[in-house]
């Protein structure tokens, strides 16, 4: 069953990996069809994804995609170290304090 869907086969390998570390077994589906995208209606079903192989590990696997996306939200912001603002990782200046992130 599909566990994971994102548009770029780079960032489905990523976490294909990472499952796979975990002692996941797993496959990326549909990165063939990636490039046809311009053709296509983009829908899920046209992205590449990640097919669990044994429905057992499918708790485990939802824990560990979950880890990761929250991961991603919290690595998105730097913390300002004059005023303590949270600023997004686009940023690189304090809009609060003009602090540099480095
Ligand atoms: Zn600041």
């Amino acid at each position: 069953m599909r566990i994971f869907t994102a548009p770029t086969a780079p960032e489905v390998h990523i976490v294909c990996e990472l499952l796979k570390s975990h002692c996941i077994d797993c496959q990326v589906i549909g990165e063939g069809i990636a490039g046809l995208q311009g053709e296509l209606p983009f829908d899920d079903s046209t992205c590449p994804s990640i097919w669990l192989l044994d429905i057992s590990q499918l708790g485990q696997a939802h824990k560990i995609i979950q880890q990761l996306e929250q991961q991603d939200q919290s690595t998105s912001k730097w913390q300002c170290q004059q005023c303590d603002e949270l600023i997004e990782m686009q940023f690189r200046l304090c809009w609060k304090c003009n602090t540099t992130t480095d």
